[in-house]
């Protein structure tokens, strides 16, 4: 099932997406809910974040190929890193590159949306905590990074998580193809089997430190192929099973 979250007029909701239909459902999908009967064309509405994250985690150097394109060493566990709710955007949004910096990098990621509270999640047992996936970018201010020992602004400024375009809830992760194309030209091209830890290991590891909730985000690590975005460029993260986020690229337009 494919759920979007989607704004029409005025009014902000979310729907099961059948055949370019979004059918209205009563409350959000991380609540029971029942579907209104009201529905709503994909091309009369415009599609937002598919969840309203919490929080967002990220995962470091998770693609082997990745870890080699940096010159690190396989990692022995996953390092993660926080993205604030007000790093979320959606599909069609702009991720503005922040004050200070020349080099804003793409990251294509997998998402992963979590359904219900997770704490301490046994490995094996992610599927009872996960709602589904969707497409994800970490933007990553490179220069800002290499200058600062935490990375909070580097991977944390406002635009930094665009996700979406929606969730799909039947879905394995375990082998998806995933490419991020900047202006149509293709520039990681990989698949999610070749991540050092997989999305069970990962829910396991980061749950044991940090309670998850309903809607909050995990970014699972980039392949290698990661570059530079300039202003006016566009992004598209695709994935297998999932389907295509596109954003654009705009300057930090200064103090205001
Ligand atoms: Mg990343």
């Amino acid at each position: 099932v494919k759920l979007a979250r989607f704004k029409y007029g005025t009014r902000i909701g979310y729907g099961i997406l059948q055949d370019g239909v979004i059918e209205e459902i009563s409350t959000t999908p991380f609540l029971p809910y029942e579907v209104t009967g009201v529905t709503y064309d994909l091309d009369d509405v415009r599609l937002l974040a598919p969840c309203v994250p919490s929080k967002v985690i990220g995962i470091a150097l998770n693609y082997r190929d990745h870890v080699e394109e940096m010159g690190k060493p396989i990692p022995d566990y996953p390092t993660f890193f926080f993205k604030p709710s007000t790093s979320v955007v959606g599909p069609g949004d702009r991720v503005v590159r922040p004050p200070g910096s020349k080099q804003l990098d793409y990251e294509g990621e997998l998402a992963v949306v979590i359904g219900s509270v997770a704490r301490s999640v046994s490995l094996g047992r992610y599927q009872e905590v996960v709602l589904g996936y969707t497409c994800g970018v970490d933007a990553t201010a490179r220069d800002l990074q290499a200058l600062d020992s935490q990375w909070g602004r580097a991977k944390g400024f406002d635009s930094s998580a665009p996700i979406g375009p929606w969730i799909e809830t039947e879905l394995d992760p375990s082998d998806l193809a995933l490419t991020t194309r900047l202006n149509d030209e293709v520039r990681q091209s990989s698949s999610t089997s070749k991540m050092v830890f997989n999305v069970s290991a990962l829910i396991t590891f980061v749950s044991a430190y940090i309670t998850l909730l309903p809607g909050d985000v995990i970014l699972t690590g980039t392949p290698s192929g990661i570059g530079p975005m300039e202003p006016g460029d566009q992004l598209t993260v695709e994935i297998e099973g999932i389907g295509a986020l596109e954003v654009s690229v705009a300057d930090s337009p200064g103090p205001r």
